[in-house]
């Protein structure tokens, strides 16, 4: 499976920019470090307390409203039992037996054969009982015999045909409670039998109870455990809660209202009729049919445990700070020798050996600094005693060509050197047509002057020769011994006239030389033969060859002279 491409980017940018250096490594590390176990447990204790915590308000919601179910039982039984005592009264039966049963009535009187009677006694009574709306007589086949009110709300009352045993005694609950648009409240209303004296049914009297009267007893119940109990009707219309106006209340979404039904006991959280969310759960009444709901408002439970995630949550980035704070520094003294190594290095292998680090520390970054200021300085060291061997070297190489190329007698060019020069300058004459002449010069009888004077002598006598040479020529001018006696001059850009000039001033020098030896003046006296390049002259041999004619010519002709040949 391929990641999406901003994925890719994401973990693309953290390894490069992020994991690539050791730094980031580090504070990576600290924080996740940090992070887990901090956050992992923290939260870990902060679900539990929360799971408590929704434990404990779900059991004294359900407390709150089990206490209310039976406040509003006892309530209703109390009420039933007022219009139970008024219903025994001689006032209402014997009223009702003289208008419903005229035939069996032998105690009436004017008073009470008058419905008008009964409903002022009916009326006072009610006066007294403030939780009274209404009080009614009705007759066995529910028609209204008396009334309190003017408009009697218990005209829609259809009595039962069969009274259920203990509701002759007790009373029965025939209106569930509701809201009422005529008395502007919710109300209940209960039907008790109204007997004869030999116990027949003759009626019944109907009380139109005001459940707002139930609101003390239910602010009561939830003083202690804390929270609000609404008594709802089956469309979620709140008919009384224990703390609020009931008229200012609005209805519980129906949808919530069947969802606590389904699950009574059971707590949710939800849009409350008391705070905009609420914990809360509901208890389905027995015997009513209504919905008695509990809640309490989630803000104030969890307040303190939210006031202490918060601050916990902060402390962990606070404490998340100062160890990537840490973290960070630690990495940087780390990095910061290590970039500094890294830096010298680089210099090093450039080229540069002046390196030297500043080994302040005293731990392994420390140490590692002052091994490279070592190393740094056995380079420089070997590297300088290289550059002296090099040197010496070259000065060797350099004495070894100039031995190569001299001749050690003279310390004119020897012969290899000789044919080099003649080459290049035969080359450059093909090139440039610039002309050069050649000397080809030999001594004298210089086998009679060896014999005579010894051969160190005649050694003497070569490197005497070759010093008027050196003298008598340019600096761009070449000489060279050629062997033995035989020497070579090469004059550059020198007309055959002018080379027949030089030719015969070396000749006179070398025979006004007079060297002396042994208290002997000796006489030395050389031959020259004299040529001039050509175009013909492809090798140094034949040069080498017409020079050697001309100096044959010139000791042919007695010596001591120098002979031209073009
Ligand atoms: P010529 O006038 O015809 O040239 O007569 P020459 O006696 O000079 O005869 P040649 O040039 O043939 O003789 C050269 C001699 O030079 C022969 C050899 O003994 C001598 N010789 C060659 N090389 C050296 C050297 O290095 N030192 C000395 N002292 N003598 C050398
Ligand atoms: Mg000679």
């Amino acid at each position: 499976m391929t990641s999406p491409p901003i994925l890719t980017f994401l973990e693309t940018f953290i390894y490069m920019v992020w994991l690539k250096s050791i730094k980031s490594k580090i504070m990576v590390f600290a924080i996740i470090a940090t992070l887990i176990p901090s956050l992992g447990l923290g939260l870990l204790s902060f679900r539990q307390n929360e799971v408590q915590i929704s434990d404990n308000v779900t059991r004294e919601l359900r407390t709150l409203t089990s206490d209310a179910s039976r406040e509003i039982e006892l309530w209703i039984d109390k009420r039933a039992h007022e219009v139970r005592v008024t219903s025994t009264s001689s006032a209402v039966i014997d009223g009702l037996s003289a208008i419903a049963r005229p035939q069996a009535n032998i105690r009436a009187n004017a008073a009470t054969k008058n419905p008008q009677a009964l409903a002022h006694y009916l009326r006072s009574i009610q006066t007294k009982l403030d939780t009274l709306l209404e009080l009614t007589v009705v007759d066995a086949g529910g028609q209204i015999v008396a009334s309190s009110a003017a408009t009697a709300a218990a005209a829609a009352i259809t009595l039962p045909n069969d009274w259920p045993p203990h509701s002759l005694t007790e009373g029965l609950v025939i209106v569930p409670p509701h809201w009422d648009e005529q008395y502007a409240t919710a109300t209940l209303s209960i039907a008790v039998p109204v007997l004869s004296y030999d116990n027949l049914l003759m009626g019944a009297l109907v009380a139109v109870l005001d459940l707002r009267m139930l609101q003390p007893h239910l602010k009561d119940t939830a003083k202690s455990p804390p929270g609000e109990v609404l008594l709802l009707d089956r469309d979620g219309r709140i008919l009384v809660g224990s703390q609020t106006d009931s008229k200012k209340l609005k209805q519980l979404d129906v949808s919530v209202l069947r969802r606590l039904e389904e699950q009574p006991g059971i707590s949710l959280v939800f849009r409350g009729m008391t705070h905009p969310e609420v914990i809360g759960l509901a208890d389905v009444s027995a015997n009513l049919p209504v919905t008695i709901v509990a809640e309490r408002d989630r803000a104030e439970v969890y307040g303190a445990w939210v006031d202490l995630r918060d601050m916990f949550l902060a402390l962990v980035g606070a404490l998340v700070i100062v160890v990537a704070a840490v973290a960070f520094q630690m990495g940087r003294s780390i990095v910061g020798p290590l970039q500094r190594l890294i830096g010298a290095a680089d210099r090093i292998a450039s080229g540069d050996l002046e390196v030297r680090l500043a080994a302040t520390r005293n731990d392994e970054l420390g140490h590692l600094t002052q091994v490279f200021n070592q190393m740094a300085d056995k380079l420089r060291h070997s590297h300088a005693e290289i550059m002296a061997a090099n040197q010496a070297m070259q000065q060797q190489n350099q004495v070894l060509e100039t031995l190569s190329i001299t001749d050690s007698l003279t310390g004119l060019y020897n012969r290899s050197k000789l044919d080099a020069i003649l080459s290049d300058e035969l080359a450059r004459f093909n090139r440039t047509q610039r002309e050069f002449t050649l000397l080809m010069m030999d001594i004298d009888y210089f086998k009679t002057l060896n014999d005579t004077y010894g051969h160190i002598t005649g050694d003497e006598i070569l490197a005497a020769v070759a010093r008027i040479l050196v003298q008598s020529i340019r600096s761009i001018d070449y000489a060279a011994r050629y062997g033995g006696d035989e020497f070579i001059i090469i004059l550059v850009e020198t007309s055959a006239d002018q080379a027949l000039n030089t030719a015969e001033r070396i000749r006179s020098q070398v025979e006004n030389m007079r060297y002396r030896a042994n208290d002997s003046i000796i006489a030395v006296t050389v031959s020259i033969g004299v040529v001039q390049c050509q175009s013909a002259d492809i090798t140094p041999t034949a040069v080498f060859a017409r020079a050697d004619s001309a100096l044959y010519e010139a000791k042919h002709a007695g010596r001591n002279r120098a002979f031209c040949v073009s």
